[in-house]
C-alpha cells in the first residue's frame, strides 16, 4: 500500500460515512469506488431500496473475506437520517447527551484508540479486509479467486445476508473470514472484545419463542368471574425459569459455544377497559447451541409450561420474522480455512485461542448447515476480530495497533490460502 493508505486511514474514511441502518447507501457506494478501481468486479445486490456488495478478483481456490456495512443507529434518533444536515445535527446534539465525546460520526483518535459509531462493529474489520484486498501481490490472484461481500441490515433482521444467499455469487466460496467482533464471554462483560489471536469457530444461535397465555375475561370488580391472563402468564415464567435453575429444564452445552441460555424478553396484556384480561403474550429469547434445534427447544418449552397450565390455556410458536432466524454453526478445526488461520497466527507469535460466540451475527446465515436450499450455503467461516469495545454503545473504540496487526495477520492468512 502506498504510505498514505493505511489500514487506519481507510477506517476513518469509514467511520466519516454514516451508515446506521437502514442508512448504508453512501457507504456501500464508497466501497464500490474504492475496490471498482483495484480491478475488482463488483455486483450489486438489491435489498429493498439498498444494496449489498459483492467483489471478485482472479481465479483458483476461492477465499471469501464477509463483513457488515451496517452500524447500530444512535439510540433515541433512530428515524433521523445522519445525510442531511438537519438529522445529522439531531444526531450529534443527541449524541452527546449519551456521553458521547463528540459526533460519533467523527474519528477521534485519542491514546492509541479510534472512537466512532461502528469503529469495531465493525468498520474495523472492514478496513482490514479493503487494505487486504488491495495488498496481495498480482500472482495471487492467477491461482486464487479473492471473494469480497458486504452485507447491509446485519443489526437489524439481516436482510442484507437473506437476499445475498438467494445469490449464486459466493457459493463457491472454500472458506471465509469474518473480521466481526469476537463477544466471547470472558471479555464480554467488560464490553470488549479479545485482541487478534483469539478466533471465533463458531456462533450460538437463536430464536424468539411466543407463549400466547389465554384466560376468561371478566369485570375487574368481579375477578373471581374471570381467569386472569396475566396471572396465568405470571406463574407460566417463573415455572419456566425456576426449571431452567433447577436443570428440569436443561439447557444445551457445547465443547466450544458458550452454553444456551433463555431470558423473558417481552410481555403484553392488558385492554383499556375495566376488564380482566383474557390474554397476555409473553416473548422469550432462546439462544440454542447444537444438537439443539429449533423445533427441540420450542418441544422442550412446550412439555415445560405443560407442568403448569392446561393445553387450552396456552399456545406456543415461533416468533415470526421477516427473514428466518440466525442458527448456529461451528466450523471444524479440520477444515482448510481453520487450519490455515491457526497455522498462520501461530507463525506469527500468536497463542491461539479457540473460542464460540455468545451473540449471533450474519454469519450464522452463511456458515450454520442447518438451512434448506436456496439459503443453505454452509461455507466453513472463521471469526476474526481486533480489540476494541463499548460496541452498541457511546464512544465505541478499536485499539489502533490491534487494527495494525488484524490488517497484517489478515494478509498473511490469505497469502498462505
Ligand atoms: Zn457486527
Amino acid at each position: 500500500m502506498s504510505s498514505k493508505l493505511t489500514v487506519e486511514n481507510i477506517l476513518h474514511e469509514l467511520v466519516k460515512i454514516p451508515s446506521p441502518y437502514p442508512f448504508e447507501n453512501q457507504i456501500v457506494e464508497w466501497i464500490a469506488n474504492f475496490i471498482k478501481e483495484r480491478s475488482f468486479t463488483i455486483h450489486k445486490i438489491p435489498v429493498e431500496d439498498r444494496f449489498c456488495l459483492v467483489a471478485k478478483r482472479g481465479s483458483g481456490k476461492s477465499l471469501l473475506l464477509f463483513g457488515h456495512l451496517d452500524t447500530v443507529p444512535i439510540q433515541g434518533v433512530e428515524d433521523e437520517t445522519p445525510h442531511q444536515p438537519e438529522g445529522r445535527n439531531k444526531i450529534a446534539e443527541h449524541a452527546k447527551t449519551l456521553g458521547w465525546f463528540q459526533d460519533p460520526f467523527i474519528p477521534l483518535i485519542k491514546k492509541g484508540r479510534m472512537y466512532g459509531n461502528g469503529a469495531v462493529d465493525m468498520k474495523a474489520g472492514v478496513a482490514s479486509i479493503l487494505a487486504t484486498a488491495i495488498s496481495l501481490p498480482e500472482e495471487w490472484f492467477k491461482t486464487n479467486e479473492l471473494i469480497l461481500a458486504f452485507s447491509v441490515d446485519e443489526e437489524f433482521v439481516d436482510k442484507g445476508m437473506y437476499q445475498l444467499l438467494q445469490t449464486d455469487l459466493i457459493r463457491h466460496a472454500k472458506g471465509c473470514i469474518c473480521p466481526e467482533i469476537a463477544d466471547i464471554s470472558e471479555v464480554v462483560e467488560m464490553g470488549e472484545t479479545p485482541d487478534v489471536g483469539t478466533i471465533l469457530l463458531g456462533r450460538r444461535g437463536r430464536i424468539a419463542i411466543e407463549v400466547l397465555v389465554k384466560g376468561k375475561a371478566a369485570h375487574a370488580a368481579t375477578p373471581k368471574a374471570g381467569i386472569n391472563a396475566i396471572e396465568l402468564a405470571t406463574t407460566m415464567i417463573n415455572h419456566v425459569m425456576k426449571s431452567v435453575e433447577s436443570g428440569e429444564l436443561p439447557l444445551g452445552k457445547h465443547e466450544i459455544l458458550p452454553e444456551a441460555s433463555i431470558t423473558p424478553l417481552k410481555i403484553h396484556a392488558g385492554t383499556s377497559s375495566l376488564s380482566v384480561p383474557d390474554s397476555c403474550l409473553v416473548e422469550f429469547d432462546r439462544h440454542l447451541v447444537p444438537p439443539e434445534t429449533p423445533e427441540s427447544v420450542l418441544k422442550q418449552m412446550e412439555e415445560c409450561i405443560k407442568q403448569v397450565l392446561k393445553p387450552s390455556e396456552f399456545e406456543i410458536r415461533k416468533t415470526n420474522r421477516p427473514t428466518p432466524f440466525l442458527l448456529p454453526f461451528v466450523t471444524s478445526k479440520d477444515s482448510d480455512i481453520a487450519k490455515v488461520t491457526i497455522s498462520t497466527l501461530e507463525s506469527l507469535g500468536y497463542t491461539v485461542k479457540i473460542s464460540g460466540g455468545n451473540s449471533v451475527a450474519d454469519e450464522n446465515m452463511l456458515s450454520s448447515s442447518d438451512y434448506k436450499h436456496p439459503i443453505l450455503h454452509a461455507i466453513p467461516t472463521i471469526v476474526l476480530g481486533c480489540k476494541g469495545g463499548n460496541y452498541h454503545k457511546e464512544n465505541e473504540w478499536v485499539d489502533l495497533r490491534s487494527l495494525e496487526k488484524h490488517y497484517q495477520a489478515l494478509l498473511k492468512i490469505c497469502e498462505n490460502w
